[in-house]
């Protein structure tokens, strides 16, 4: 399934093959899995998962999050609220 990578469906720039973090709150619960295999829009950031990878990824979250699995670490995560705008 090793073709030529498509242009972004965005904004048609060439995304590229990347390692990346893949990141799901799960019932309040964050979890994060690194070095997901991805393709990435270096000028949007658009991310395109393909549907294996994503199949994986569920199964480690669920795995994870059923305390099957140890994680490989767990770090704290600081949270910030989006400032309440000003509105126009
Ligand atoms: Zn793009």
């Amino acid at each position: 399934m090793r073709k030529g990578l498509a242009p972004c469906s965005v904004c048609g720039a060439q995304i590229q093959e990347r390692k990346i973090t893949y990141t799901q709150d799960l019932e309040g619960q964050l979890y994060l899995v690194t070095d997901v295999p991805a393709q990435v829009c270096p000028q949007c950031g658009e991310q395109y998962l393909s549907p294996d990878t994503v199949d994986v990824l569920q199964e480690v979250i669920e795995r994870g999050a059923a305390s099957a699995q140890e994680p490989e670490k767990t770090v704290q995560v600081p949270v910030f609220a989006f400032p309440r705008a000003t509105r126009p």
